[in-house]
């Protein structure tokens, strides 16, 4: 499937999302009808597609997508908003990163993906000493890092 303009109401398809022809079109819609829920475009994060260097391998079959809502650089809604937004989509998966950056400034951004769960699996991706870590997204550790 080839993303375009056309298929992506207010997202930004650019080349970060990798090998476009594995996409998955259920991914893209969700994408797109959060974008739309939202009012924002979106910047896939470098290597936030098919390709790059991921925690789990959804990314490798076109199952998911990392980025950073426009609205987050604008900073007209919190991450914890958009985290919280994202939960009406049915994702399979969504991951909130605090310490993400866009042209050098910190703004935070999430990880979406499709697989099939019943329920949404969640977590918080945090640096701790320098190294990326994986912790629950919960309250406490929202506060803990700043963005609730
Ligand atoms: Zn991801």
């Amino acid at each position: 499937m080839i993303i375009t303009n056309a298929k992506l109401g207010y997202s930004i398809p650019d080349e970060s999302w990798g090998d476009k022809n594995i996409i998955s079109p259920e991914l893209v819609s969700k994408v797109d009808a959060y974008c739309r829920f939202l009012g924002t475009k979106i910047f896939v994060t470098k290597n936030g597609g098919t390709q790059g260097f991921h925690k789990a391998d959804w990314h490798w079959k076109g199952m998911a997508v990392d980025f950073i809502p426009e609205i987050l650089i604008q900073k007209r809604m919190t991450l914890f908003d958009c985290y919280i937004a994202a939960m009406r989509f049915k994702l399979g998966g969504v991951g909130v990163y605090a310490h993400w950056k866009y042209n050098g400034e910190i703004t935070g951004g999430l990880h979406f993906d499709v697989r099939p769960e019943a329920h949404t699996a969640t977590w918080f991706g945090v640096l701790i000493n320098g190294k990326q870590e994986y912790i629950a997204a919960n309250l406490e550790n929202f506060r803990k890092y700043g963005i609730a």
